[in-house]
C-alpha cells in the first residue's frame, strides 16, 4: 500500500482549487459534499463555477495563481490544465507542508481522491492507486447499487442512539449485539423504510430483552484459498463473530474479511510438525461459545470433507451449544474447476469419489480393487507423502499403469502448480517436482475424455528417461504379483 486510506476533516477549513476548467469543476462537485470554504484561483472560470459563486457556494479570486495564496490552506488542490502552473501550485503546498492533489500528475501529488460511494455520513472511498480507474469504478458501480440509497438515513438514527444505547446497557459484548440487531434486523428495515412508528416499536422491545447473546458456533468452510470462492454465509458468519478459531490451511488473506477487533486462536495442525490434539480445540469450541461469544470456527475447504467437523460438532451438541455448518468448497471441487476438469463425464465417468491418503494408523484400507477397475475416478486428499504406496496398492489391484493422473497443488492460491501424468509415474512426478504444499491427485479423469482441452498451465510429467511400454508392464506385473 503506496498509499494510507484516511478521512480528513474539512470542516469550515480552507480549501484552495487552483484552475477554473473542467477539471477543478471536477473536484469542486466533490467538495461540495462537505462544508469546507473553497476558494478557486483562476483568472476565466467556468459557467458552472462563476454559477457556484453567485450562489455563495465558493469564492473566485481572478488572478494568476501566486505561491502565498495556499497559505492557510487546509488541501491544495491544483488542475490548472497547465502542467508548469500545476507544479508551481504543486511546489507552493510541499514547502509549506499542506497536503495537495495536482489532476492527473501523481508524481506531484502527496495524496490522490478516491472513488466516493456517499451515503453521507457513510462514505465508501475506493482507491487503485491509479493502476487501474475502470476497476475502481466497477467497485463503485456495485457498491452503488448494493447499498440502500438511504443508508445513510439508518446511520445517523444509530448516531442519535448511541448515548441511550450506551447508558442502558453497559456491557460492550452485549452492546455490540444489540446494535447489530438494530442495524440488521427488523429496526433497519422499518427505518429504511421509512416506518418510523414500527422502528420505535422495534427499537424499545430490543432495549428492554437485552439480555447478553448466547454463544454459539458456526463451522465454516473457507474453500481451498482464493477469498473470492468465500460464501456469502460465510463472510456474513465470519463478520459476526466474536472469536474466530482458525485452521492452519485457511488462507491469512480471507481473515481480512473478518471484523478486525475479533479475538484470533490458531489451532493449527502442520503435517508430522507442531499442532493443536482435537480434544483441545474441541474444548475451545466449548470454552468459548460457553463464554457467551460468538464463535466462528474457519476451516480449509468444506467442514465435512476430511475436515473433522464431526467431532467438533458432537463436542458442541454435548456441550449444548447451538452450532451451525456453514458449506465450503472443497479443494477436488476447487482444483477440478482450476484446471478445467470435469469430474463427472457422461457416458465415461458415472461416479466420482474422494478418498484420503493418510489415516491416523498410517495406511489407509481402501477398496482397492473397485479403485482400480477401469472407469473409477476420485480424487485422493492428504495423498502426497504416501503416493508411492497409493501407487503400489492401485496397481495391485490391477489399475492400468497409463491411468491418467493430475495433481494439482496449492490450488487457488498465487503458487499453484498443476502436473498431468500417469499413475506409472505418480511417485516420480512429486517427487521430481518437489510437491510438498497442499495438493489434491485426481486418479482417472483426463480432458480428453470429456471433450475438452487441456490447459496451458497444466505441465506434462516426461519422465527423465525413457521406459519402454514392456518395462511399464513388467513393472505392473511384478508389483501385481
Ligand atoms: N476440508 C478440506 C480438506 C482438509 S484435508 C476440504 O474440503 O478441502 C487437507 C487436504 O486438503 C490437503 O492435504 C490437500 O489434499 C487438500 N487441500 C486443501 N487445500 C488445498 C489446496 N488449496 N490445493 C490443493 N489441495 C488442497
Amino acid at each position: 500500500m503506496k498509499y494510507f486510506p484516511i478521512f480528513a476533516d474539512v470542516e469550515r477549513a480552507e480549501v484552495l482549487v487552483a484552475g477554473g476548467g473542467e477539471p477543478a469543476a471536477q473536484k469542486v462537485r466533490l467538495l461540495l459534499k462537505t462544508d469546507a470554504r473553497i476558494t478557486v484561483i483562476a483568472e476565466t472560470v467556468s459557467p458552472e463555477l462563476e454559477a457556484l459563486a453567485q450562489q455563495g457556494r465558493l469564492t473566485i479570486v481572478r488572478t494568476a495563481f501566486c505561491a502565498s495564496h495556499v497559505g492557510g490552506k487546509r488541501l491544495v488542490y491544483a488542475a490548472t490544465g497547465d502542467r508548469h502552473q500545476d507544479a508551481a501550485v504543486s511546489h507552493a503546498a510541499h514547502v509549506r507542508g499542506i497536503p495537495v492533489n495536482v489532476v492527473d500528475a501523481p508524481e506531484l501529488s502527496t495524496f490522490i481522491t478516491p472513488a466516493i460511494v456517499d451515503r453521507d455520513p457513510v462514505t465508501v472511498a475506493i482507491s487503485t492507486e491509479g493502476a487501474a480507474p475502470v476497476l475502481a469504478r466497477e467497485i463503485k458501480t456495485r457498491l452503488e447499487q448494493w447499498l440502500p440509497s438511504n443508508l445513510g438515513t439508518l446511520a445517523r438514527r444509530a448516531q442519535g442512539l448511541r448515548n441511550l444505547v450506551a447508558g442502558s446497557i453497559p456491557d460492550a459484548r452485549a452492546r455490540r449485539r444489540l446494535w447489530e440487531r438494530l442495524l440488521q434486523g427488523p429496526f433497519r428495515h422499518a427505518v429504511l423504510s421509512g416506518a418510523e412508528v414500527e422502528a420505535e416499536r422495534v427499537l424499545a422491545a430490543e432495549l428492554k430483552g437485552t439480555a447478553p447473546g448466547n454463544g454459539r458456533v458456526a463451522l465454516i468452510g473457507c474453500g481451498p484459498g482464493d477469498p473470492d470462492l468465500l460464501t456469502l454465509k460465510a463472510l456474513q458468519r465470519m463478520q459476526a463473530a466474536d472469536v474466530l478459531v482458525i485452521d492452519r490451511l485457511v488462507n491469512p488473506k480471507i481473515l481480512d474479511y473478518a471484523r478486525r477487533d475479533a479475538e484470533r486462536i490458531y489451532v493449527g495442525k502442520t503435517p508430522r510438525g507442531p499442532a493443536t490434539s482435537q480434544a483441545e480445540i474441541d474444548r475451545i469450541l466449548v470454552r468459548e461459545a460457553a463464554a457467551g461469544k460468538v464463535v466462528a470456527r474457519l476451516k480449509g475447504g468444506d467442514p465435512f470433507i476430511f475436515g473433522r467437523a464431526a467431532e467438533e460438532m458432537a463436542a458442541l451438541q454435548a456441550a449444548g451449544i447451538a452450532v451451525e455448518v456453514v458449506p465450503g468448497v472443497t479443494a477436488a471441487h476447487a482444483c477440478a474447476a482450476r484446471v478445467g476438469l470435469p469430474v463427472t463425464v457422461r457416458e465415461h465417468v458415472r461416479q466420482f469419489s474422494v478418498l484420503t491418503g493418510t489415516t491416523a494408523d498410517g495406511e489407509p484400507d481402501h477398496d482397492w480393487r473397485a479403485l482400480a477397475a477401469k472407469g473409477a475416478a476420485f480424487a485422493i486428499y492428504m495423498g502426497v507423502g504416501n503416493a508411492p504406496l497409493l501407487r503400489r496398492n492401485l496397481l495391485a489391484a490391477g489399475a492400468a499403469p497409463d491411468t491418467s493422473v493430475v495433481i494439482v497443488e496449492n490450488g487457488t492460491l498465487p503458487n499453484e502448480r498443476a502436473i498431468a501424468a500417469t499413475l506409472h509415474d505418480l511417485s516420480d512426478a512429486i517427487a521430481q517436482l518437489g510437491i510438498a504444499g497442499p495438493a489434491v491427485i485426481f486418479v482417472g479423469l483426463d480432458w480428453q475424455d470429456a471433450g475438452v482441452v487441456r490447459p496451458q498451465s497444466v505441465a506434462v510429467y516426461r519422465r527423465a528417461r525413457t521406459v519402454s511400454r514392456q518395462a511399464i508392464a513388467a513393472e505392473a506385473a511384478e508389483v501385481i504379483a
